[in-house]
C-alpha cells in the first residue's frame, strides 16, 4: 500500500502563498514575485495509515516508521543510540526535514512562520493587522520577522501575540513583539508566570544567564475560558485547557469552512502529548481538558469539528484532527488508570509499538 502521496490539492493548501501585501500586489515587480515563489520550500505531504493528510517532521516520521519495523521482542533504543537502529532499518535518511518549511501556508490566512524550536503561526486578520501565535524563544524573532516580511507584510503589522501557554519555548519572545507594538494575550492563569518569569516558564532548563535575564513584560490581555477574541477580521475562540501549565489555552479559528485548533503543547499529533514531567503539570486536570476538547468536537450541535491541528511541535495535521484529539484523551485516560506517568512521546511504549508493528511501511 502506498502511504506517501504528494497530493496536489494539499501542496496548494500549504505551500507558501504571499497574502495581503504591504504594497499593492500589482506594484511588486513580476521578477520579485517570481523570486519569492522560487524561494518557496517544498513540503512533503504524506497520508497516514488512517487516511490523514499530515506534514511530517523527520523526528516523528522516523520513530513511527521504526515502531512498524522493530521486532517487539527487541527493546526500544535509548534516544542517544537511536541513529544506529534507524540506519539498520534504512530510516536514517527521512523523506522530510526536521524543521518544517517556513513560511508555509497551513490553512486559509494561516502561515507557519517558525518551526525550529516550536511552531509559530501567523494569522492574517485583514487590514487591522496580524496575529502571531506562540513566538517561541528569542532565537525565533529574526526568523519570524524575515518570514513575515517575505510574505509581503510589515513587521509592525503584528498587532496581537496569543500564547498557548507560558513555557519559555512558546512565550519568551513576547516582550520583543510587544516592543514592536503588539498586544500580548495569555491565558489568565499563566499571566503571572510570564509577567514575573517564574519557574512555571520552565526556564530552569535554560543556561543560567538566560534564566536571569528572562524578559518579563506586562500582559495586555489576560484571556478567559470561552472568550471570543475579536482580532481584526477574525474571531478566535479561547478554550482553557489546563494542565500542561495552569493557564494552557487552546485557540479555535474557523477558516474556509474548516475548524483549526491551535493546540500548543496540550494536543499534538498521534498520541504525542504535553511534557507532563514538570512540577507544575497536573495529569488529572490535563486528562479532563483533553476530554473537554474531544467532547466539543463531537457535539452535533456545535459548529466545531476538529479538522486542522496546528500543534506547538512536531507534525501538523491537515484533516480529521478529531482523531488526534480522541487519541490524546484516550492515552491520558489509560495512563491515569494504569497509574503510570503521562509520556509525551509515545514511540517506545509497548502499547504503541503493539499497535504500530507490522503496519504498512511508508513509501519513500
Ligand atoms: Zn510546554
Amino acid at each position: 500500500m502506498k502511504t506517501v502521496v504528494a497530493s496536489p490539492l494539499l501542496s496548494v493548501a500549504i505551500n507558501p502563498v504571499p497574502s495581503r501585501a504591504a504594497v499593492p500586489r500589482e506594484e511588486i515587480p513580476a521578477q520579485q514575485a517570481k523570486l519569492r515563489e522560487r524561494r518557496a520550500p517544498d513540503i512533503a505531504v504524506t497520508q497516514t495509515e488512517e487516511g490523514q493528510s499530515v506534514a511530517y517532521d523527520a523526528f516523528t516520521w522516523q520513530r513511527r516508521e521504526l515502531a512498524k519495523r522493530l521486532p517487539l521482542d527487541e527493546p526500544w533504543p535509548a534516544e542517544k543510540d537511536i541513529e544506529a537502529t534507524l540506519a539498520r532499518f534504512d530510516l536514517d535518511k527521512p523523506p522530510v526535514s526536521e524543521v518544517l518549511p517556513a513560511p508555509s501556508r497551513v490553512a486559509p490566512d494561516v502561515y507557519l512562520v517558525a518551526s525550529k524550536t516550536n511552531h509559530a503561526y501567523l494569522i492574517d486578520a485583514g487590514p487591522a493587522g496580524l496575529v502571531l501565535v506562540d513566538p517561541g524563544p528569542e532565537t525565533n524573532v529574526e526568523v519570524i520577522l524575515a518570514n513575515v516580511e517575505s510574505l509581503g507584510f510589515a513587521r509592525t503589522d503584528i498587532k496581537w501575540v496569543i500564547n498557548t501557554h507560558a513555557h519559555f519555548d512558546h512565550s519568551m519572545a513576547d516582550a520583543q513583539f510587544q516592543r514592536l507594538g503588539a498586544k500580548i494575550l495569555v491565558g489568565e492563569a499563566d499571566v503571572g508566570a510570564v509577567e514575573k518569569g517564574t519557574l512555571v516558564t520552565a526556564k530552569y532548563v535554560l543556561p543560567p544567564d538566560e534564566q536571569k535575564s528572562y524578559p518579563t513584560l506586562e500582559v495586555d490581555w489576560p484571556v478567559d475560558d470561552g472568550e471570543e477574541l475579536r482580532l481584526g477580521d477574525k474571531t478566535i475562540l479561547a478554550i482553557a485547557t489546563p494542565d500542561h501549565t495552569d493557564g494552557s489555552t487552546c485557540y479555535v479559528l474557523q477558516a474556509g469552512g474548516r475548524t483549526v485548533l491551535f493546540g500548543g503543547d496540550t494536543i499534538l499529533f498521534d498520541y504525542r502529548l504535553g511534557a507532563q514531567g514538570t512540577p507544575f503539570a497536573d495529569n488529572e486536570r490535563y486528562g479532563a481538558s483533553l476530554k473537554k476538547l474531544a467532547t466539543l468536537g463531537l457535539n452535533p450541535k456545535s459548529s466545531i469539528r476538529w479538522d486542522i491541528l496546528l500543534p506547538g511541535h512536531g507534525t501538523i495535521v491537515l484533516n480529521r484532527a478529531y482523531l488526534d484529539v480522541s487519541k490524546g484523551m484516550r492515552q491520558v485516560q489509560l495512563d491515569l488508570s494504569d497509574g503510570i506517568p503521562v509520556n509525551a512521546l509515545p514511540f517506545g511504549n509497548l502499547y504503541y509499538r503493539q499497535m504500530m508493528f507490522g503496519r504498512p511501511v511508508a513509501a519513500r
